[in-house]
């Protein structure tokens, strides 16, 4: 069975080749005309977990030339907590958590009473319930754009009644190539091909994750991803569409290194039995059983140097985490490097707390992603001050010519990179 499925997909493999290369011959010639017809295409490409100095990490070739020829921000700034869930459905919602309701990667609805979680076994990402405000692709479709998601937070939900035309289930078993061969199987649908593709790489978050961001893992993974860009830019160009499509690089958060000397106890200043630990580290959140909130606040209060403990609501403005039902009643804080957890925990798992994490303070540079945009809408050769994520809607939005939904966002900050 297997080695028949083998050979089936060796001849269907055979088959898209011989359809592409036709194909790009065809749209070769389509694309040395004055226009190919429609709209701008925009391509949305999230490296997750690529931090904005990694490229003093590795050779990186391919992104280096894009920037050449585009622009580049010093950083792109993500939004409390700094995770990969919260940043994804800012970027194209335009809203901070508070106000989209994707408050971390794991949450508790009061509302609901219900679990969010991440993961293979959850079916929670893809119910569309979950997701307040209006996704790009939302945007797009309602103003009668074809939109694509070659993955992405939010992506496979159905949210205010519609999905993108063409998407998958989020599945990390698919490979990059193969990714990357769907993106370009959309770009050359013709005149009925997406305005909106997005696509997205998760290798360089779980390596950072693994081995922290200064190991050589992380240096061969920014190579690698650099090396699957090549082949992505090189094919666009293959299909003519060299100038004619739009291409942002984002990614949604850094790494910081953690370490096993660096780990806050909860249970050494309360009794665990008192909460429910909705997350563990490095935001704390938690849900006292009733009646216990002040006490468990005072308990946890200036215990710890690296910790900071809020109160639901008291959280620091810049964060905008104060006003969502899913926001627990005590956030508690580490500070970067630090992790936090339980003794038990701990003892009985020899290897967390190694390697590298992330969810930190945005303000703390290593928490701070990636910003790369090029083609026609975007101006050539500029660098631009660190920009925050939560501005990445509007500026899609005026890329492909839509008109926003009601967002947190400012196109004004890219005045200096726009067309
Ligand atoms: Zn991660």
């Amino acid at each position: 069975m297997r080695v028949n499925n083998l050979t089936y997909l060796i001849k269907i493999s055979l088959l898209i080749l011989l359809l592409f290369l036709a194909k790009a011959c065809e749209t070769v010639k389509e694309a040395s005309g004055p226009d190919v017809g429609h709209a701008p295409l925009l391509l949305l490409i999230s490296i997750d977990g690529f931090a904005y100095d990694y490229f003093d990490k590795a050779e990186t070739p391919t992104l280096d030339s894009l920037i050449d020829v585009g622009v580049k921000a010093e950083a792109l700034i993500p939004v409390f907590p700094s995770k990969t869930f919260p940043n994804h459905y800012t970027q194209v919602t335009g809203l901070y958590p508070e106000n989209h309701g994707i408050i971390s990667n794991r949450m508790f609805d009061p509302g609901f009473n219900q679990y969010f979680t991440i993961g293979s076994e959850s079916s929670s990402t893809g119910d569309g319930k979950w997701y307040q405000g209006e996704p790009i692709w939302v945007t797009a479709r309602t103003q009668g754009m074809t939109t694509a998601t070659m993955f992405w937070p939010g992506s496979d939900a159905e949210i205010k009644g519609i999905r993108p035309n063409y998407y998958y289930p989020y599945n990390g078993a698919v490979s990059p190539d193969d990714r990357i061969e769907q993106v370009l199987m959309w770009m050359k649908m013709g005149t009925s091909r997406p305005q909106l593709i997005t696509l997205y790489f998760e290798q360089v978050d779980r390596v950072g994750h693994l081995h922290g961001p200064n190991s050589p893992a992380v240096e061969s993974a920014i190579s690698a991803i650099d090396g699957y860009l090549e082949k992505l830019m090189k094919s666009i160009a293959l299909l003519g569409f060299a100038n004619k499509v739009n291409v942002m690089i984002v990614s949604d958060h850094g790494m910081a290194a953690q370490s096993r000397e660096k780990v806050i106890f909860l249970d050494d200043y309360i009794d665990l039995a008192m909460v429910e630990v909705v997350n563990w580290s490095p935001v704390a959140e938690l849900i006292p059983v009733s009646g216990k909130e002040a006490q468990l606040y005072r308990q946890l209060l200036e215990v710890h140097p690296h910790l900071k403990v809020y109160r639901k609501g008291a959280l620091p403005e810049r964060w905008h985490f104060n006003y969502h039902p899913r926001i627990t009643p005590i956030v508690a804080v580490a500070d970067a490097g630090w992790s936090i957890g339980s003794r038990i925990y701990f003892e009985a798992h020899p290897k967390a707390y190694k390697g590298g994490t992330h969810g930190y303070d945005p303000a703390v540079p290593a928490m701070q992603g990636i910003f790369i945009a090029l083609g026609p809408s975007f101006q050539s050769g500029v660098e631009t001050s660190a920009v925050e994520a939560v501005h990445l809607y509007e500026l899609m939005c005026a890329v492909l010519g839509l008109i926003p939904a009601e967002n947190d966002g400012r196109l004004d900050v890219w005045s200096s990179v726009l067309n």
